[in-house]
């Protein structure tokens, strides 16, 4: 599949409001690409190899208003030549997101949220599937076996082991489960929840990562899912000025946040190297 991709870079950051010699180090997905940027790339690209094989025509999943996932897929499926279709939570708007997905040919379908929790049951897949005859179905967010395996590749072992703790921000814990799947043996991992209750991926994510070194903090949801907080806000900001790296408000944002709480309140030894994952998702910072 001819999709370009930059590869993805390195580059030492403060946060704020801590002691400067207090860096730390984030491996840049969001460069990856304008359209396709951070984990999204590597959870479709399989999923699209498959779909091809399959000889597949179409290529359906779901996704909230704002949704990365969705707006890769769509970019993904016009350049391989594939129509695609995304089933999106909520009453019908339209948006900065949406108008990119419209425009690379994604049709879409608003579901209510009640309709919408059905996502993963047989019942309505086999439905979907046959009101889209010749569509391979992607899961919410590209969290499958094949993105999976994807997030493999996300984190080179070269550039793990120069680290003691990796840091990423968990919605589906696909891609932690996947960068995790890499390290064995390795530096430890820290995945940052972005929604209220997120304890309850501790049981998924055990079933999927074969070691022990990693947990979850599911302090730092700020509110909930897509919720922005003034002081996040704040942060988001004063990271900008600091490094003029831009974050997303919904992921990467909350991970560097909660991070930099950890530190302040000596949760976390001063001396680890730690390697922090920027997964991108900048497109959805036009909601702001
Ligand atoms: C989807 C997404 C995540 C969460 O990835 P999971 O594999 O679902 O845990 C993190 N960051 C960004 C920017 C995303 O778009």
């Amino acid at each position: 599949m001819a999709i370009e991709t930059r590869i993805p870079s390195v580059s030492r950051i403060q946060l704020p409001d801590l002691n400067p010699d207090y860096g730390l180090e984030l491996l840049r997905l969001d460069v990856l690409h304008p359209a396709i940027s951070g984990n999204k790339w590597y959870k479709l690209r399989y999923n699209l190899e498959e779909a091809i094989r399959q000889g597949a025509s179409s290529l359906l999943s779901f996704g909230g208003a704002w949704s990365n996932h969705l707006h890769a897929l769509a970019f993904a499926g016009q350049q391989a030549g594939l129509s695609t279709i995304g089933y999106v939570r909520g009453e019908a708007v339209m948006n900065p997101t949406l108008r990119d997905c419209a425009d690379w040919g994604m049709q879409l379908h608003f579901v209510s949220r009640e309709t919408y929790r059905h996502k993963q049951e047989v019942d309505f897949l086999q439905e979907l599937q046959q009101t889209h005859p010749g569509a391979y179905l992607i899961p919410e967010g590209g969290s499958n076996a094949l993105g999976l395996k994807g997030c493999r590749e996300i984190l080179p072992e070269n550039l793990a082991s120069q680290y003691d703790l990796i840091a990423c921000a968990v919605g589906t814990g696909t891609t932690l489960a996947g960068i995790a799947q890499t390290l064995e043996p390795g530096p430890s991992l820290l995945g940052f929840t972005v929604m209220k209750q997120g304890e309850y991926l501790n049981e998924t994510l055990q079933a999927l990562i074969p070691h022990a070194r990693w947990r979850l903090e599911t302090r730092f949801h700020g509110g909930g899912f897509g919720k922005i907080q003034a002081a996040l806000h704040d942060f988001m900001q004063e990271f900008y000025l600091l490094n003029q790296v831009e974050t997303d408000r919904v992921y990467t944002a909350k991970m560097l946040f909660g991070l930099r709480e950890m530190i302040r309140q000596e949760a976390l030894d001063p001396n680890l190297r730690i390697l922090a994952i920027h997964t991108g998702g900048l497109q959805g910072n036009r909601s702001l």
